[in-house]
């Protein structure tokens, strides 16, 4: 096992939500894809050895011209076809990897990923075998129950909202996605959840950005734009 930090952005997810003709990580912000954005910091990034793009099941090579070559992504080594729920996508993305020592698990429609976030994310995966980014909740929290009456307010101090990148040692993360595979889970929404669950490894939260979000509806374009006026 080598010591390479390897990316996996994922861009395999219908975006339903968005209402759109054109899935949402191939929007433009500012003229260039959603998808652009956060492969442009790995790019960047001094200890980003690799990229592995997970894209929709036919649309790697539109994938390869429109993105990889159009704006000259060397780091994109494999752009591999995604599966039916996001966790079906990551687990193709972490066979791909193969020989790293940390992967950073990235949702492509989450253009506002910056160097500093990557930074802290590296120490904190360095430290402590797994990390996740995300931000203490800016509201208050009601739990449910199914005719919607609150039935619980978990003290806001304990949440935070959960953003990507999730960062594993591959052979944590691996290992985790491949009991996954085996069980039968359902609601699996984040990696963090899968390390916690399969391997029972506590995940270490670090501090993302309230820039970071995850372009999902409409009005989440809007926001986009304006977040990334220089
Ligand atoms: O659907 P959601 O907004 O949670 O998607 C988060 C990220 O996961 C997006 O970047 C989306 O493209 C990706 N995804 C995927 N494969 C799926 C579903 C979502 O790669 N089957």
């Amino acid at each position: 096992m080598g010591e390479k930090h390897t990316a996996i952005v994922l861009a395999a997810g219908k975006g339903k939500r968005m209402n759109s003709a054109v899935q949402k990580q191939y929007l433009l912000i500012h003229g260039k894809p959603v998808l652009f954005y956060s492969l442009n910091v790995f790019e960047q990034c001094p200890f980003t050895d690799e990229i592995i793009l997970v894209t929709g099941k036919g649309e790697e090579s539109y994938c390869r011209k429109e993105i990889v070559e159009e704006y000259g992504f060397r780091k994109v080594k494999q752009i591999v076809p995604g599966g039916a729920e996001r966790y079906h996508s990551v687990y193709e993305g972490i066979k791909a990897a193969a020989d790293c020592a940390y992967v950073y698990i990235h949702d492509g429609a989450r253009p506002f990923l910056t160097q500093e976030i990557l930074e802290r994310g590296r120490q904190a995966v360095e430290q402590y075998g797994s990390c996740a980014v995300g931000m203490p909740v800016k509201d208050t929290i009601k739990v449910v129950d199914q005719d919607l009456f609150a039935v619980e307010t978990p003290t806001r101090e304990k949440l935070w909202l959960v953003q990507t990148p999730q960062i594993f040692s591959y052979e944590l993360i691996r290992e985790a996605y491949e009991k996954l595979m085996r069980s039968d889970q359902s609601g699996i929404t984040d990696d963090a959840m899968v390390a916690e669950r399969m391997m029972q490894k506590k995940v270490k939260m670090v501090e993302g950005s309230y820039k970071n979000i995850k372009i999902t509806t409409p009005e989440d374009l809007a926001i986009a734009e304006l977040f990334s006026e220089k």
